[in-house]
C-alpha cells in the first residue's frame, strides 16, 4: 500500500488517540507498516541525493560507507564488522555528564552496577582473576571494546584487564566523553596496551578542553579518533572548530546515526523521524548531516577517515555477529528498541513539508480511516 501522506497523518493521529492498552488490530498494523515504509523511502531518497554529491564515497564490502584514507579506517570497527563482532565489556555504571542523546537519559543515576570487582564480558560476570580460565576455554575474539557509560569515572580499575587482553593480542578500543582524561591516565592506558581511544565530542559540544585532551591522547596512544552521534548541535559546533579538531592528530571520525529509545525520545520529539528496517528509530536529519559533513571532508581532503556509522551499518554489524556465532540464515539481534511502535512520534514527519512520499495511491476498501470496520 503506497499510502498517501494525508491519509497517513489522519491514521496516525487516530491511532495515537487510542488508549495505550488497546492493541492494534492486524489491519491497523498493516497501516502502520505502510506508513513506516513510506517514511523510510522518503528518508532514503533524501540521503541518496546527498550521497550522489560525494565523489569519493566508498564502502567497505557494502557494510559501511566512508570517505578518506582507508588505511586509517579504525581496526576496532573492522573487528566489529568483519571479525568476531562487537565484543562488549561492561564495567562502569556512572557518568559525569547528562547528554540529551544518551540512551540512558533520565536513568543515568540508576544504572545497575555490574558488581564489586566484576566485569561483564559476553553477558557473563568475571573477576579479572578468571580471565586465564576464559582464555583457556574460549576462542580469542578479534577485538573487544569497553562500553557502558564513562570508563574514566574509575579508569584505574581498567589497567590490569586491558593488560591481560593485550597479552593475548586482542585489539581493544574504548569510548569516552574525554572530560576526565589526564596525561597520567592516558599514559597508563597506553602502557597497559589499549589500542584505540574514541572520543564522544558531541557530549561537550566540542569543548576546547576535550579537543586538547584528544590531542594529548593522540600523542600517547597508538590510535585515536572521534565517535559521536550526529546531531544539529554537533554539526554546527564541529564546523566551527573543525581546524582545531583535525589538528589534534586523530585518524578517524565515526559519525553515528542517532537512534532513539524510550529514554531519549522526548529530547527529539519535534524532529521528523523514520524507522529503519523495522528497528532503530532516528531523526532523518542525523544521517543527512553526516553525509553533508562527509561531502565537506571529501571536497577538502581531510587527513582522516570519516565513517557513516548509520543504522544500516549497525544492521550489517548485527547480521555479521549472528553469522559468526553460527546463527541461522538471516538471524540478527537488530530490532525495535521500543516495546511497541510509538506511532505518535512520527506525527512531526507526517506534517513536515520536506518529507515527500514519492508515490501515493488510494487505500484499498476497508483500510481508509473513514471505513467503519478495521
Ligand atoms: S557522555 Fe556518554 S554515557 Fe555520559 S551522558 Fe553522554 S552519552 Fe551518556
Amino acid at each position: 500500500m503506497k499510502i498517501s501522506k494525508a491519509e497517513a497523518l489522519q491514521w496516525f493521529t487516530l491511532l495515537s488517540s487510542l488508549p495505550e492498552d488497546q492493541p492494534l488490530t492486524p489491519r491497523q498494523q498493516e497501516i502502520v507498516w505502510a506508513v513506516l515504509a513510506q517514511l523510510e523511502s522518503a528518508a532514503e531518497a533524501r540521503r541518496d541525493a546527498l550521497a550522489a554529491q560525494i565523489p569519493g564515497l566508498k564502502t567497505l564490502a557494502g557494510r559501511t560507507a566512508f570517505v578518506g584514507d582507508e588505511k586509517k579506517f579504525p581496526r576496532g570497527c573492522k573487528s566489529c564488522l568483519f571479525g568476531t563482532g562487537l565484543g562488549a565489556i561492561r564495567r562502569t555504571n556512572k557518568c559525569n555528564l547528562r547528554c540529551p542523546f544518551c540512551y540512558d537519559f533520565g536513568q543515568l543515576h540508576s544504572q545497575e552496577p555490574v558488581g564489586e570487582g566484576l566485569w561483564e564480558i559476553g553477558g557473563t560476570r568475571f573477576y579479572d582473576r578468571d580471565l586465564d580460565l576464559l582464555f583457556s576455554v574460549d576462542k580469542k575474539p578479534s577485538g573487544v571494546c569497553y562500553v557502558y557509560l564513562e570508563p574514566f569515572m574509575e579508569i584505574e580499575l581498567y589497567y590490569p584487564v586491558i593488560r591481560r587482553f593485550h597479552q593475548e593480542g586482542v585489539w581493544q578500543h574504548m569510548y569516552t566523553n574525554g572530560t576526565l582524561c589526564t596525561e597520567e591516565n592516558l599514559r597508563a592506558l597506553a602502557d597497559s596496551g589499549l589500542d584505540e581511544l574514541r572520543f564522544n565530542l558531541g557530549a561537550t559540544d566540542c569543548s576546547d578542553k576535550v579537543i586538547a585532551n584528544i590531542a594529548l591522547a593522540a600523542k600517547l596512544l597508538p590510535h585515536v579518533g572521534i565517535e559521536t552521534p550526529m546531531t544539529r548541535e554537533l554539526f554546527d559546533a564541529f564546523l566551527e572548530k573543525k581546524d582545531a579538531i583535525l589538528g589534534t592528530g586523530i585518524e578517524f571520525i565515526n559519525f553515528a546515526e542517532l537512534h532513539l529509545n524510550e529514554n531519549n525520545l522526548q529530547n527529539y520529539a519535534d524532529e521528523s523521524l523514520y524507522c529503519c528496517r523495522g528497528g532503530y528509530i532516528s531523526p532523518m536529519i542525523s544521517r543527512e548531516l553526516t553525509l553533508r559533513m562527509m561531502a565537506i571532508a571529501d571536497r577538502e581532503g581531510w587527513p582522516v577517515c570519516v565513517q557513516d556509522c548509520s543504522n544500516m551499518t549497525k544492521f550489517a554489524r548485527d547480521l555479521h555477529l549472528r553469522a559468526v556465532e553460527g546463527g541461522w540464515f538471516g538471524a540478527s539481534s537488530y530490532g525495535l528498541e521500543f516495546p511497541e511502535i510509538p506511532v505518535e512520534a512520527f506525527l512531526p514527519a507526517l506534517s513536515d513539508p520536506e518529507v515527500v512520499f514519492a508515490e501515493e495511491e488510494p487505500l484499498p476498501k476497508g483500510y481508509r480511516p473513514t471505513d467503519p470496520v478495521w
